[in-house]
C-alpha cells in the first residue's frame, strides 16, 4: 500500500548526516586528572539490555551496588546512593540538602575545589568563611581547631584529594572537632575513592560524595554519595521546619523515597535512573570488591612510587614535596624551566595519543602537569608509558 505519509510544510532545516559522518572518537590512554580509561567489564555492562527504573529487578542491583559501595568507602550509613549526574551534582546535593540559608560553611581552600565550594555553598545562602592555604600544602589541625572557634561553622568542609594540587588532607582530629562544636563534616573524596585508603566512619564523616570517573573505572554520569545519621537528623530537622530544599533534581527527602525506602516499602519515582550507568557503576564497584580493597590501595601506592622514582630520575620534581602528603592517585609535576607545559600536553596527545593534564587556575596554570594513574591505569606498564611520552615531549 502506498504511504500516505506527507512531510510537513514548511521543510525542515537541512539535514546534516553528510557533514557530521558516523560516531568515531579517537583512541586514547587518558592519564590526566580525569576521566580515566573505562575498565573494558564496565564498558561492556553498560551495553547490557535496559529494564525499567522502578523494575524489582533494576531496585536490587541498586542495592547490590550500595553494599559495594558502603565497601568501598567504609562506611555503614544505610543513605549511601548512586547520584544522577557528575561528581559536582552529587557536592550540590549535599550542599543543598543540609545548608539553611545563614548556615556558616567553613570552607578549607587550598586549591581550585575549594573555591568551587565557596561559589556552590554561598548559592544556598550559606555564610562562606575562607581557610585558605598555599595551593599545595595541606591544613593542619591546629589551623582548622583555631579557624572552627572563630568561625563556629554549621559545615566545616574539606578536599580529602585536590585534584588540582595532588595534596591529600590528613583527617586526625577533624572528627572530635566537628562533633565537639555540633558542626557537620563535608568531605570530597573525588579524586580518592577506589584508589586512595578512605575510612569513612572512622573518620567520623557526616556527608561525602565523589566521581566514578577517577579511580572506579566508570564513565562519568552517576555519582556515589553517602549521608550519616547526623547529616541526615539535620535534613529531617529541616523539612520538620518546612525549608524546602532549593533544588528539585537533587532533592534528596524525596529521592530517599526511590533509593533508600525501607525494605518492603514502594518505590517513589522521582526521576528516571541512568539505567546503564547504574549497571556500569554497579560493574566498577564489583571490579574493586573482587580484587580486594586493600590491594587497589596497595596497587596505586605501588604504581605512584614507582612514577615518582621515573620522574626522579628525569630529573623532575614534584609539587607536593612529601611522599606522604601525595595523592597515589594523581600527581603534579613541576614544569622545568623554559619548557611550554600546553605544548608537551599537545606532543603527548599528538604523537602518543596519551592524554595529560595541565595545571588548573591562576595559581597553577603553565607550572605543572596533572598525571592520573588511577582505577584500571593504576600500573606500572601505564607509568612507564606516561614517562618515556613525557621524556620524548622534552627532548
Ligand atoms: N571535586 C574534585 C576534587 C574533583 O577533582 C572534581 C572533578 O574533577 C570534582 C569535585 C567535580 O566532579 P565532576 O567534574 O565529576 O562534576
Amino acid at each position: 500500500m502506498a504511504s500516505s505519509y506527507k512531510a510537513p510544510m514548511p521543510t525542515v532545516q537541512k539535514n546534516p548526516i553528510k557533514e557530521v559522518g558516523n560516531l568515531n572518537p579517537p583512541t586514547r590512554l587518558l592519564c590526566g586528572p580525569g576521566p580515566g580509561n573505562a575498565h573494558p567489564r564496565v564498558h561492556a555492562a553498560m551495553s547490557l539490555p535496559q529494564i525499567g527504573h522502578l523494575d524489582p529487578a533494576f531496585m536490587a542491583l541498586v542495592e547490590d551496588l550500595k553494599a559495594l559501595l558502603r565497601y568501598v568507602w567504609q562506611t555503614d550509613n544505610e543513605f549511601t546512593i548512586p547520584v544522577s549526574g557528575t561528581g559536582s551534582a552529587a557536592w550540590e546535593a549535599a550542599v543543598a540538602n543540609l545548608t539553611s540559608p545563614g548556615d556558616v560553611h567553613l570552607t578549607c581552600v587550598n586549591g581550585y575545589f575549594g573555591e568551587r565550594h565557596c561559589d556552590m555553598a554561598s548559592r544556598y545562602g550559606a555564610k562562606v568563611e575562607r581557610l585558605e592555604r598555599p595551593w599545595g600544602e595541606a591544613f593542619t589541625l591546629a589551623e582548622i581547631t583555631a579557624a572552627m572557634e572563630k568561625t563556629k561553622p554549621q559545615i566545616l568542609w574539606l578536599c580529602y584529594a585536590e585534584t588540582s594540587t595532588g595534596i591529600r588532607q590528613p583527617m586526625e582530629g577533624i572528627a572530635e572537632l566537628c562533633r565537639k562544636h555540633e558542626c557537620l563534616l563535608m568531605l570530597d573524596t573525588v579524586t580518592a575513592i577506589g584508589g586512595v585508603p578512605l575510612y569513612l566512619d572512622k573518620w567520623g564523616v557526616d556527608a561525602c560524595y565523589a566521581g566514578t570517573q577517577k579511580c572506579l573505572s566508570c564513565p562519568p554520569g552517576v555519582a556515589p554519595l553517602t549521608l550519616g545519621p547526623r547529616a541526615l537528623a539535620k535534613m529531617a530537622k529541616r523539612a520538620e521546619k518546612g525549608e524546602k530544599v532549593a533544588n528539585w533534581y537533587l532533592d534528596m527527602t524525596m529521592i530517599q523515597k526511590y533509593l533508600v525506602a525501607a525494605a518492603g516499602a514502594p518505590r517513589v519515582y522521582h526521576h528516571t535512573a541512568p539505567i546503564s550507568m547504574v549497571y556500569a557503576f554497579r560493574e566498577a564497584l564489583t571490579l574493586i570488591a573482587e580484587e580486594g580493597l586493600e590491594e587497589v590501595w596497595k596497587r596505586h601506592s605501588d604504581t605512584a612510587e614507582y612514577f615518582w622514582g621515573l620522574m626522579a630520575d628525569m630529573g623532575l620534581e614534584m609539587l607536593v614535596k612529601d611522599p606522604n602528603e601525595r595523592l597515589t592517585s594523581l600527581h603534579t609535576v613541576k614544569v622545568p624551566e623554559g619548557i611550554n607545559a600546553a605544548e608537551a600536553v599537545k606532543h603527548c596527545r599528538e604523537k602518543f595519543r596519551i592524554e595529560i593534564g595541565g595545571g588548573l587556575g591562576a595559581a597553577l596554570s603553565g607550572k605543572i602537569w596533572r598525571i592520573g594513574l588511577m582505577g584500571f591505569n593504576s600500573r606500572k606498564e601505564i607509568a612507564l608509558q606516561v614517562a618515556a611520552a613525557l621524556k620524548d615531549a622534552l627532548m
